[in-house]
């Protein structure tokens, strides 16, 4: 199968097809720099991640651009409550994101713009729409009048109330049932304080929608090929930077629109304005491990909600101790004196590799391809317990393994693997405790608590974690 994409704009299933060959552009809608990014939020980033890292595994070239809202609505209001500057609230939040963003091995955009040192760009663009009659200039600032673009809608599929034309809306966010002429520059008022740019229509801030126009279009190109947020921004943000952009260039804004769905708490979807939120840095100081977080966020296909639970960080620990236990053993092996070749493992890795990318190239179902990845290592763990798997299978093993993680960034990373000693201090105290060799059992199990891990038995063998503060409940979180 060739690889295809849910695209929101047909409601279909589709080819990638790139613009250029063997390239992909791409633009992900960043965060809003007023407060530190949530675990919802941080589903958004890693999907664009998993999707970026899968083209690259596809032998795609791939041209990222990810901004940073540093200028909108709440960032001034709550720069304002906090008494610091624009700037100076917003660097705080931006560099914490880079931050989470490293924890969370979320691979690095091209390039991260921020929308602050792009306002000459948003002035020329809402100064052409002027020119082209699209947009118009009220009391309070310079509107988008959607009745003059043909086609407003076409990607939320809203239908235009007739009533409400000319109806204007100052508000960055507003819902789908308010379909309104916004605004592209907002005129100062008092509340503005110092944030305030000259611009040839009167001293103002811009929009937050059109600051994604300007940031897409200087960054990739008038049309490029896939944009990315999660579902909350169809409307209005996506459908006005399609309005902003196609008005004037009279090009296709974006082939491929992907849009994640939400990580939800109880049933609702996480979010700072319902105060249901948690943060990478609420959870670390917790000890729950990056790695952890990045999987569960991962491990569930990107257009299916998510309920998040700290069970379900528990869970995904539980998977990554089963990677770094798979890799110890494979190091085992490449450190044993044996001879074994078994020609059998090539067609196993290559019928798991096959069976992986059918699963990614269709709309990155992300959970049949772990399923492919877990049946491996059962399959490859059955051959090593039979002293079937030789040195030189144990080096391919490894290599494949390392392919897929080019794609996951969960597995192996040197500083997060489970300490050798400890692996091995369990591997000791399973083998006494099959002889039911009892008291030395115990003795080990002690040493390894002793070292900061615990030792849990499964119907299957044991399972190693780091030890941290059992008696964590799940509760709201409030960062600031
Ligand atoms: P914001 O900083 O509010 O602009 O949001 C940044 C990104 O996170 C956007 O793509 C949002 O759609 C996404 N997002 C916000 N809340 C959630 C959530 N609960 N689950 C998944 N994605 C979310
Ligand atoms: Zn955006």
């Amino acid at each position: 199968m060739a690889l295809q994409f849910y695209n929101t704009f047909t409601q279909k299933k589709e080819l990638f097809k790139p613009i250029e060959k063997n390239s992909a552009t791409m633009y992900n809608c960043g965060p809003t720099v007023y407060n530190y990014a949530h675990i919802g939020n941080f589903r958004a980033y890693i999907c664009s991640d998993i999707l970026k890292r899968y083209l690259l595994y596809k032998g795609f070239a791939v041209k990222q651009v990810m901004n940073i809202t540093d200028v909108d609505d709440k960032t001034i209001r709550d720069s304002q409550k906090e008494g610091l500057s624009l700037h100076e609230f917003t660097e705080k939040y931006t560099i914490a994101f880079f931050e989470d963003l490293e924890k969370l091995n979320i691979s690095k955009a091209y390039v991260f713009p921020r929308a602050t040192q792009h306002i000459h760009g948003m002035i020329h663009l809402t100064q052409k729409l002027l020119d082209n009659e699209i947009a118009y200039q009220a009391r309070d600032g310079i509107y988008f009048s959607i009745s003059k673009f043909r086609n407003y809608g076409k990607l939320s599929k809203i239908k235009l109330d007739e009533t409400k034309t000319g109806v204007r809306v100052k508000n960055d966010e507003y819902d789908k049932e308010n379909a309104q002429d916004f605004a592209l520059w907002k005129f100062w008022t008092e509340k503005d304080g110092d944030c305030v740019w000259e611009s040839p229509f009167g001293k103002g801030r811009p929009g937050w929608h059109i600051e994604c126009s300007v940031m897409a279009m200087q960054h990739l190109a008038e049309h490029f090929d896939i944009h990315t947020g999660g579902i909350d921004l169809i409307f209005p943000h996506h459908e006005n930077e399609i309005a902003q952009s196609e008005a004037v260039t009279g090009k296709k804004f974006v082939n491929y629109w992907l849009h994640n769905e939400y990580i939800l708490v109880n049933g609702k979807k996480m979010s700072k304005s319902l105060g249901n939120f948690f943060t990478l840095r609420d959870l670390l100081i917790q000890g729950y491990k990056a790695r952890a977080i990045r999987y569960l966020l991962l491990s569930s296909h990107y257009r299916q909600q998510l309920n998040f639970t700290l069970q379900g960080i528990d869970a995904a620990e539980k998977v990554i101790e089963k990677f770094d236990i798979f890799f110890a053993s494979l190091d085992e092996v490449k450190n044993l004196n044996n001879t074994v070749e078994n020609n059998e493992i090539a067609a196993i890795i290559e019928n798991a590799q096959k069976q992986f990318e059918e699963a990614m190239d269709d709309d990155l179902e992300i959970s049949q391809g772990l399923a492919v990845i877990f049946e491996f290592i059962r399959r490859i763990n059955v051959l090593a317990s039979e002293n079937k798997v030789g040195k030189k299978n144990a080096v391919d093993i490894t290599d494949f393994m390392k392919k897929i993680d080019s794609v996951l960034g969960v597995m192996h990373t040197e500083e997060s693997a489970m300490p050798r000693e400890i692996i091995m201090l369990a591997e000791e105290r399973e083998r006494v405790r099959k002889k039911k060799d009892f008291a030395t059992s115990d003795k080990l199990r002690k040493e390894i608590i002793s070292k900061g891990y615990i030792l849990d038995d499964t119907n299957t063998g044991y399972r190693l974690r780091k030890k941290r503060d059992e008696n964590l409940v799940l509760q709201d979180s409030h960062s600031k």
